[in-house]
């Protein structure tokens, strides 16, 4: 019977392993995990349980007790620090592992500011891990004043608590918008409006020159001059793959570990998923930092180390909760050429349709489940409305799903 090692116990690591159970496989399992809690969800961390309003407990992706019934050996708070695919080894700090198949799911870190931009102070946050969280929340008290650096969803979604909670809240973004990596400048407006009307004040267009202070943070100089005082600061400038140890023993490695459709990697019985992993996607090679893909792409795997044949076709989608507003986005939109906007049926709720040409690729969904879905079931059918059907009132949506 095979010993299966998936090393990263994290969303992606959790689903593959009980997905193997359920497939049948009654070898030995082994999933591996640096930090020191249960599998758990990271959406919750920037939204409800930064605000307080969720139980450390809910968070966890399953009880010890379902491992334990599942005859998961789970290794916490041990990290695998080299992998030798030649003896078919992981090596932990204090000891050994010979596996059959070896599963990376060692998911994503955030890239961290510059130690000489004063990125290594104390009182500067990053946003990723249960431990990050527990550190920077005791911050967030009434009146403070706090910089968030980088306006993507993370730092948006804790700007949105931090503006919740009564701080003073400033959002600093190089870019000449917020979400410019991720979105279209009416998605982009539709935030800042959003944010500005709840107090927090947005910088587009400047960038953090430094973070100053004597060991902690007091101060921000930005690019153009100004100073800002400080209390903390939060900083969401994007995430790295974790595929270091994967280069190091000898796997192909381009934003993530390279695998084929299938989830295998390039050397002989490894395999990774989740946000480490790069894969085909419509003629390119892509990597998706979401819940959902890791999910599939995880349980995909796992079918196929059991012998199955099962091509992996991401079908991305994402959400993002800021105050009372439900981002909810379907399909990629690289490559955008012109974006139709449609109200929703309740008022201030808002979607906008990405096409290239009458292609429809995406759609940002604010307020508006039922556009979601039905943008999403029309990007996964293939099938693509003109975007002045989109953009005509009296057509209902939903007759463009027949
Ligand atoms: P992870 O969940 O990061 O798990 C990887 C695990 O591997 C980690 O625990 C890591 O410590 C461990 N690891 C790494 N290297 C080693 C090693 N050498 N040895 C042992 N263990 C190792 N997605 C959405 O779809 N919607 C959202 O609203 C959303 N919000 C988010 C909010 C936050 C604050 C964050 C951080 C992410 C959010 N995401 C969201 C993204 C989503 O959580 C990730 O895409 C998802 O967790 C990826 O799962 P994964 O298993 O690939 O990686």
């Amino acid at each position: 019977m095979k010993h299966i090692v998936v090393v990263g116990a994290g969303q992606a690591g959790s689903s593959l392993v009980f997905k193997l159970r359920a497939l049948g496989h009654t070898g030995k399992i082994t999933l591996i995990g640096e930090e020191a809690d249960l599998p758990y969800q990271r959406p919750p961390l920037s939204k409800s349980y930064l605000l307080g309003e969720m139980a450390r407990e809910r968070l966890y992706l399953r009880p010890q007790a379902s491992y334990d019934q599942n005859n998961i050996t789970l290794c916490l708070g041990q990290r695998v620090t080299a992998v030798d695919p030649t003896t078919q080894t992981v090596q932990l700090k204090q000891t050994s592992l010979k596996y059959d198949e070896l599963v990376f799911t060692t998911g994503s870190r955030p890239a961290r500011l510059p130690a000489a931009m004063g990125g290594d102070l104390r009182r500067v946050y990053y946003v990723r891990t249960l431990a990050d969280i527990d550190a920077m929340s005791a911050e967030f008290l009434t009146g403070r004043k706090v910089l968030i650096v980088g306006g993507g969803y993370i730092g948006l979604e804790a700007a949105a608590v931090a503006a919740r909670k009564g701080l003073n809240v400033t959002v600093v973004e190089a870019a000449d918008r917020i979400l410019q990596r991720v979105a279209a400048p009416e998605t982009s407006d539709f935030f800042r409006s959003l944010h500005q009307s709840n107090g927090v004040e947005v910088l587009e267009g400047t960038g953090l020159a430094e973070l100053q202070g004597d060991e902690q943070v007091t101060q921000a100089l930005m690019t153009d001059g100004q100073k800002i005082d400080v209390d903390f600061v939060v900083v969401g400038v994007g995430i790295k793959p974790n595929s270091e140890i994967a280069r190091e023993a000898g796997l192909d490695v381009n934003n993530g570990i390279c695998t084929d459709a299938f989830g295998k990697a390039s050397v002989q019985n490894v395999w990774a998923a989740g946000d480490c992993a790069s894969f085909p996607y419509m003629g390119t090679r892509i990597r998706l930092e979401s819940v959902p893909h890791a999910i599939e792409h995880a349980e995909t795997v796992a079918t196929n180390i059991l012998g199955g044949n099962t091509e992996y076709i991401a079908k991305p989608w994402f959400w993002s909760d800021q105050y009372d507003v439900k981002l909810q986005i379907a399909g990629l939109n690289s490559g955008f050429s012109n974006v139709v906007r449609r109200n929703g049926a309740k008022e201030g709720s808002v979607s906008h349709w990405y096409f290239l040409a009458d292609r429809l690729l995406a759609v940002d969904a604010m307020n508006a489940p039922s556009d979601y879905m039905i943008g999403k079931k029309l990007i996964e059918s293939g099938k693509s409305p003109c975007p002045s059907q989109i953009e005509n009132p009296k057509i209902l949506l939903k007759d463009l799903l027949r």
